[in-house]
């Protein structure tokens, strides 16, 4: 028999372990299946994002409307993106890029690696993508950061600045970073599987996603991180090479070359399905944990 004292137990801590999510990832509103019991909302297929929430499109202002107080409105306003003011910042764009690291560092070593491999995909024109793109999106953050960050492709925004994740997906993503992890975006490595925008933020081809592949394993082997996060679908299907999707691959650790892969939702999913976050929030918390026992990231 179950005793109703303990389920009503179970429930409020639940709901704390919720709010507790949400508060951490910065949910502005609760939707009326947040409020369901953890139990009865398991991560199944059935939200697997591919299909639902193509991360790059769904949220792209020409789509959908961001909301009044998306660090997308404040775009003019601001400086374009967050970590471009800090001591170690966008970087890996060209030599004079280069970042204020003592020569003969690892930090700087890795930046100059980025700096080549930069210039080796050059204006690229390699696929497809580069016929209605505007601006290369190749990466940024520090040079050799202990946890890299893995999307898809560069929407809008991306694309006019040719930085990644500088939208709406963007600004949750600091916020998982900061909330959850606190680390800014300077101390890790931004970047994604395509460096151009696929046009009308479409998934990227397999063609395309080959021809961009070679550059990201590069990108990966001269930065060298300790944990690698992949955000949606085609950024664990890529790196990892499997079919499997999101929702069965989040949640538990993977191996890239040796270096753990944490895949978890795409933050352009959890804009359309905060529900969803207390997933990523858990993804999030394992990555941290991971970080810990490794001693802790720079
Ligand atoms: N979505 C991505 O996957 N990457 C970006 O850079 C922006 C949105």
């Amino acid at each position: 028999m179950s005793d109703p004292r303990q389920e009503l137990a179970d429930l409020v801590a639940d709901v704390h372990e919720r709010l507790r999510a949400d508060r951490a990832m910065g949910a502005t509103h609760r939707t009326a299946s947040s409020q369901e019991p953890k139990r009865q909302a398991p991560p199944t297929g059935a939200t697997e994002p591919e299909r639902q929430a193509p991360p790059t499109g769904a949220t792209e202002p020409e789509r959908q409307a961001p909301p009044k107080e998306s660090w997308d409105d404040q775009l003019e306003e601001r400086p374009p993106v967050y970590g471009l003011d800090h001591a170690v910042g966008a970087w890996g764009f060209s030599q004079d890029d280069l970042p204020p690291l003592p020569e003969g560092s690892a930090a700087r070593a890795a930046a100059e690696r980025l700096v080549a491999i930069r210039a080796e995909l050059g204006e690229c024109a390699r696929c497809r993508l580069c016929e209605q793109r505007q601006k290369v999106a190749f990466g940024m953050g520090h040079p050799n950061a202990d946890l890299v960050v893995l999307g898809e492709g560069p929407g809008a925004n991306e694309d006019r600045l040719g930085l990644p994740f500088v939208g709406a997906a963007g600004e949750m993503l600091d916020k998982m970073l900061e909330r959850v992890l606190g680390l800014s975006r300077a101390k890790v490595y931004i970047l994604n599987v395509v460096k151009c925008r696929p046009p009308k933020n479409r998934s990227p081809q397999p063609d395309e996603i080959a021809s961009c592949l070679p550059f990201l394993e590069k990108q990966l082997e001269a930065i060298g991180p300790k944990v690698i996060l992949t955000l949606g679908s085609p950024a664990v299907k890529t790196l990892l090479k499997t079919n499997r999707g999101i929702t069965t691959m989040r949640g538990s650790w993977h191996l890239w070359r040796n270096v753990p892969v944490m895949p978890t939702f795409h933050p352009a999913y959890l804009l359309r399905q905060p529900q969803d976050k207390r997933y990523t929030f858990d993804d999030l918390k394992a990555v941290k944990s991971r970080y810990d026992e490794l001693g802790g990231l720079r």
